[in-house]
């Protein structure tokens, strides 16, 4: 356990590679109004309502475009 990792920071999981990081070094993104809809990044973090996490790294972020399993993510608000 690093320092920055201990209990005080928030931590989210990448919703890709499922890695654990502190908040602030992950992209948000909040559920779109529908399924048809895309995640909305939230940069600010500043959005209300359902949200998921996901690295900002290429690797990560270029496959929120296709990846799916987001809308379990925000299942109960589509
Ligand atoms: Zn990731």
């Amino acid at each position: 356990m690093s320092e920055v990792m201990n209990k005080h920071v928030p931590v989210r999981t990448c919703v890709i590679c499922r890695a654990k990081k502190p908040k602030a070094l992950l992209l948000r993104y909040t559920c779109p109004q529908n399924r048809a809809g895309r995640p909305i990044p939230d940069p600010q973090g500043a959005r209300q309502g359902r949200g998921f996490y996901v690295c900002p790294e290429k690797a990560c972020a270029e496959k929120i475009d296709r990846f799916r399993g987001w809308i379990h993510k925000c299942k109960g608000v589509l």
